[in-house]
């Protein structure tokens, strides 16, 4: 027997429309690449998204289509991720830090029939349009005014003369909410990039479950700033939880600097905040020498790579900021993850409290977890036992877009690449990225704890732990450190610090200070690159 409820769709237009409906007035306001703020409201996005809707209609695309975008965290931004998405097409969001051969790849990879992207990158697409023969509209996100008479860019438009013609009215489709709805690419640190194909189901239901108490705990009453790019698994999910709860959100367009986003805190009345540890690092540099503080951020997600302990610290302990450390992937939409207190946690002294806050955290409802060992045994809960850790779920993926890679899977379980353990109270803590993992005669340690001490130490703005080849242990760990301005620091004061901190044959060999450590195109610090940099270091122990 069938329960008796309404079969309705669960489709990202729904999300929108009930925004609108409900929370007309709630603003969106962004930081436009042009320099001036911008305000609307979610009435206002929902009819510039119908109007996108007709525009694409009226071009000459299929069900499923991709349209790109190459955009930075803005209203037109939101808009496409409505209309595009809404009336059928495939949302494929583009990251602009990537090289330019590698933007063309993926463009031809996805097979993108239009690309809008801001001026900001207007350079780049006049480097690659001619080598992506399945664009056939280039929109540009900006006023008819705004674009310069010759770009140089075959038939390009600008947004608002494209969608100004259309009407607001728009019925949106109703179809199978398994159906595509974006498409973001891994940023590809070994092979191609392979493409996380996103659907309105899973979409809706990951925008259900981050906005939980426990998850990102999202609602009418917060003010919420991504500092997450739109471009990194759709801001992680924030805009589609945003509407459905109606929280005001506050878009920082490419001011990602400490001093502009800390400006937009206080103006907004930003209650919480999103991005990885590197942005945080950036902000927490310009307020301490200045003296400032928050009047009203009470909390920041932050995840994408390990948050040190210290950060997390300084947020609580400087600004009355809670950290919520979160902790998932492109393949998981992308949250697994996310660290906040039980009851009886509750009334734990601070320290103990802290030891639970540094974890990666809970499986949010829809994240089922299991840690295994090399031949596929599942360990213990204990907290002790690591493994490689293994996720399934209604919003993680069963494939790549084309079935790049073959099939992923492992028993229906994905696995992540990442090492971890779990606590018997669920808590999940990574050790490391298994190709991260510095192995020393037989031993595993993990790079994260080493970097996590380093971070600790005043004079250090940031740490990257590698393996460098040894003659009797295989790999030995070498602390690559940058100092904080105007900071000094020894390589034996360093080392020093590690006294009692970790067992002793854990304790980097050496340390190497570079002016910066090179970050990724999602700000992740790239350890290959650092492995091939250091490949012929020779250390002290060899
Ligand atoms: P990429 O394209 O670089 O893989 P993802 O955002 O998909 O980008 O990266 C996911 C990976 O990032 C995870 O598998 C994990 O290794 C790392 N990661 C994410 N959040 C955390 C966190 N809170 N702590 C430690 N590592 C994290």
């Amino acid at each position: 027997m069938l329960g008796l409820m309404q079969d309705q769709p669960l489709l990202i237009s729904s999300l929108i429309e009930f925004a609108a409906q409900h929370h007309g007035n709630a603003e969106i306001v962004s930081r436009r690449v042009e320099g001036d703020l911008h305000r609307t409201t979610y009435r206002e996005a929902a009819a510039r998204a119908r109007q996108v809707a007709n525009a694409l209609d009226g071009l000459d695309l299929a069900f499923s289509d991709r349209v790109a975008t190459l955009a930075w965290n803005g209203y037109r931004h939101f808009e496409l991720y409505f209309g595009v998405s809404g009336s059928g097409r495939v949302l494929h969001t583009l990251n602009p830090r990537l090289a330019p051969d590698q933007v063309v790849w993926i463009v031809n990879h996805a097979e993108d029939r239009v690309l809008c992207f801001d001026m900001t990158f207007l350079p780049l697409i006049k480097a690659i349009w001619q080598k992506c023969p399945t664009v056939k509209h280039w929109v540009a996100l900006c006023d008819a005014t705004a674009l310069p008479a010759d770009t140089g860019v075959e038939g390009l438009v600008s947004y608002e003369a494209w969608i100004a013609p259309h009407s607001t009215a728009y019925a949106w489709p109703q179809f199978d909410e398994k159906s595509a709805a974006s498409l973001c690419y891994t940023s590809g640190t070994t092979g191609n990039p392979k493409g996380a194909l996103y659907s309105h189901r899973s979409t809706v239901l990951h925008a259900y479950g981050g906005a939980l108490p426990d998850s990102l705990g999202l609602s009418a009453r917060d003010s919420i700033l991504p500092v997450v790019p739109m471009f990194h698994v759709n801001a992680w999910g924030l805009p589609y939880g945003a509407a459905m709860t109606g929280a005001k959100l506050v878009f920082p367009g490419a001011a990602l600097d400490g001093k502009s986003v800390y400006e937009l805190i206080e103006a907004e009345g930003v209650t919480m905040a999103a991005g990885v540890p590197t942005v945080w690092l950036g902000l927490l540099n310009h307020m301490a020498p200045a003296g400032l503080r928050f009047s009203t951020l009470n909390r920041t997600v932050i995840g994408g790579s390990a948050c040190p302990p210290a950060m997390i610290s300084a947020f609580k302990d400087q600004y009355g900021v809670t950290v919520l450390h979160a902790w998932g992937m492109t393949e998981m939409s992308p949250l697994g993850t996310v660290c906040t207190l039980k009851l009886p946690q509750q009334a734990l002294p601070p320290e103990q409290q802290m030891a639970v806050l540094v974890k990666q955290g809970r499986a949010v409802y829809g994240v089922e977890m299991k840690i295994v060992d090399p031949d596929g045994h599942e360990l213990p809960w204990d907290g002790q036992a690591s493994g490689d850790l293994y996720v399934k779920g209604p919003w993680i993926i069963s494939g790549y877009f084309k079935g790049e890679g073959g099939n992923p899977l492992v028993d229906g379980w994905f696995p992540t690449g990442d090492v971890a353990t779990i606590d018997a109270d669920g808590f999940m803590q990574i050790t490391d990225r298994s190709k991260d993992v510095i192995k020393s005669g037989g031993e595993w340690i993990s790079s994260i704890d080493i970097e996590n001490i380093a971070m600790a130490h005043p004079a250090v703005a940031m740490a990257a732990c590698i393996g460098v080849r040894h003659p009797k242990w295989d790999e030995r760990p070498l602390l690559v450190v940058v100092r904080k301005p105007g900071a000094e620091v020894t390589r034996e004061a360093l080392l020093a610090f590690y006294d009692g901190k970790v067992a002793k044959w854990q304790v980097p060999d050496d340390v190497a200070f570079v002016d910066a450590i090179p970050l990724g195109a999602t700000g992740k610090m790239q350890k290959m690159k650092l492995r091939e940099q250091f490949k012929d270091h020779r250390l002290p122990t060899a």
